[in-house]
This record gives C-alpha cells, sequence and structure tokens, in this order.
C-alpha cells in the first residue's frame, strides 16, 4: 500500500470501524493519529501501537465541536508537518420514525455524523494543500442507499455524507486532494452489539448478530479489518485516480430482491 510514514488522522478510531483502520494502518507504518471521546480504549491503542514499534498518538476531541477538532488539528500539524489522510469514521446510531424523531435528536445525529465531517475536512484541507496532495475517506453506511424501519434521521445522515462528500471531491480535485466514500453493511462493532441488545428479546447478542449476518449473501456481518484493508487501499497511491466514489462493503446485502423461489 505504501502507507509508511504517512500521517493518519482517525476520527472515532478508538474502537469499531475507525480501530479496524487504525491498526491496518499502523501495521502498513504510518504515522497514526486518533481523535476520539474514549481516552481508555485509546490508552490501549497506544499500548498496541508500541508492541508493534509504530509511531501513534491520541487526542480526547468531540469532533462535533469546531473548536476542539481546528485546535487538535494545529497540535497534530506541528508535532508532524504535514497531514496525508483523515479517516472519518466517528458516528452515532439514533433510533426513530419521523414521528419519533425530536428536534434533539435529529440534531445530534446530524451533528455527530454529518457536521464533524465538514469540520475535520474544513481544518484539515488547508494543511494539505500546502503538500499538494491528501486522500479523505468517509464512512457512511448501506442506509445511505436502503433502509429499515425506525431509523429516519440516522439515514438522512448518512445520505447528506454521500452528497456532501462527492461536493468536497469535486472542489479538491484541483488540489489533488481525493475524497471518497465506504458505504459497509453490518460490521461487528460495540455499535452493532448494542444494536442488537437493543433488539435481542429472548436470543443472545451473539445469536441475533449471526442472524443479521445470514441476510448478507456471505452469511456473515463484517470484520472491522476489512473495511480497514478497504480504507487503507483508498487512502494509498495505489487509488490515485479514484476520486468521489461510492465503495458499498456489504457481503451482497445491498444486491438482493426479497423474493425466494419456492423450494430454495
Ligand atoms: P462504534 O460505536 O463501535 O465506534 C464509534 C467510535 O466513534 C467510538 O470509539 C466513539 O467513541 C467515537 N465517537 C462517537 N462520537 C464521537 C464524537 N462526537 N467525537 C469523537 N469520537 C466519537 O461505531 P462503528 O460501528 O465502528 O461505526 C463507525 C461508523 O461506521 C459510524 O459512522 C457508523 O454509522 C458507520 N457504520 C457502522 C456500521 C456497523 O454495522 N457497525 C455499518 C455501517 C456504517
Amino acid at each position: 500500500m505504501n502507507l509508511k510514514n504517512k500521517v493518519v488522522i482517525v476520527t472515532g478510531g478508538a474502537k469499531g470501524i475507525g480501530q479496524g483502520c487504525v491498526n491496518k494502518f499502523l501495521n502498513e507504518g504510518a504515522i497514526v493519529v486518533t481523535f476520539d471521546l474514549d481516552r481508555e480504549a485509546m490508552e490501549e491503542q497506544a499500548s498496541y501501537a508500541k508492541k508493534l514499534g509504530a509511531q501513534y498518538s491520541n487526542y480526547v476531541v468531540d469532533v462535533s465541536d469546531e473548536n476542539q477538532v481546528s485546535t487538535t488539528v494545529a497540535k497534530v500539524v506541528a508535532d508532524n508537518k504535514k497531514i496525508d489522510v483523515l479517516v472519518n469514521c466517528a458516528g452515532i446510531q439514533t433510533y426513530g420514525s419521523v414521528t419519533e424523531t425530536t428536534e434533539e435528536l435529529w440534531d445530534k445525529t446530524f451533528d455527530v455524523n454529518v457536521k464533524s465531517m465538514f469540520f475535520t475536512v474544513k481544518h484539515v484541507v488547508p494543511v494539505m494543500k500546502n503538500n499538494k496532495s491528501g486522500s479523505i475517506v468517509n464512512i457512511s453506511s448501506v442506509q445511505s442507499l436502503v433502509s429499515q424501519k425506525s431509523v429516519v434521521a440516522y439515514s438522512a445522515s448518512k445520505g447528506a455524507i454521500n452528497a456532501m462528500s462527492r461536493a468536497m471531491a469535486i472542489d479538491l480535485a484541483e488540489f489533488n486532494i481525493r475524497v471518497n466514500i465506504i458505504l459497509p453493511g453490518s460490521v461487528e462493532t460495540p455499535m452493532l452489539r448494542e444494536a442488537a441488545n437493543l433488539h435481542k428479546g429472548s436470543q443472545s447478542v451473539d445469536e441475533v448478530i449471526a442472524d443479521w449476518g445470514l441476510s448478507h449473501p456471505l452469511g456473515r456481518v463484517a470484520k472491522t479489518s476489512e473495511i480497514g484493508d478497504l480504507a487503507a487501499f483508498l487512502a494509498s497511491d495505489s487509488s490515485s485516480f479514484i476520486t468521489g466514489g461510492s465503495y458499498v462493503i456489504d457481503g451482497g446485502l445491498t444486491i438482493q430482491v426479497p423474493v425466494v423461489l419456492p423450494g430454495k
């Protein structure tokens, strides 16, 4: 992948998909910086990075707060002189139909899922422009394309990420800054386990996740490392002519129609 010594910021990097991305970049020899709220999980990550002999730092940042984002990006630049890659993974899953969703929940969903990406990209781009290159990867969801019940604000926020990322890709192309979007299906993360716990009824969380896995033609949910592999490809020079792309990674979930032939 040739990511050695690339300076990579991963938001939401302490857990879940973000952690899968951080691990991949650390193993590829990148200089990784995690922005997250979870100090304890980032300390564990620091120990892992130390064992690998990798360069790693982390910051407790609420990425939905512009002031925190801008001051932390400035610290990263002071320490590393450049930023090559930004992977935006921080996000929250929220539930509610249109009538159940309060304005507060709508705003919170958009603040964390969408406005955070607007802030991180806004403050990282001037640094990438100086460097005359950059790669930005924004994590969306298949729920930006298809929906399930009771996810109005979440689906809308993921659709907004797709549209915003394409608009950014057009504006930033002249500076050799690429912007791409990853749309995962179900991925084994703390967020997915929380969702399974919420809907489990008499089943265990593992049983619910195994059942959800069966709705993906490959028969399972994704591992975070599989999303990390795609993020690393999009971050690297191996994808140097790819920008504004949307990459579904869902084990075939969204290629199906819910029609089963008799006897199959
Ligand atoms: P997760 O909850 O397991 O991890 C999210 C991480 O983001 C956590 O470490 C959390 O502390 C951090 N975070 C949350 N709010 C933050 C904030 N304001 N500032 C900084 N950090 C913050 O979630 P995940 O499953 O890894 O999801 C990551 C992204 O992938 C989300 O955008 C989610 O919508 C998307 N996604 C997840 C799945 C899935 O099945 N897990 C599927 C499709 C898309």
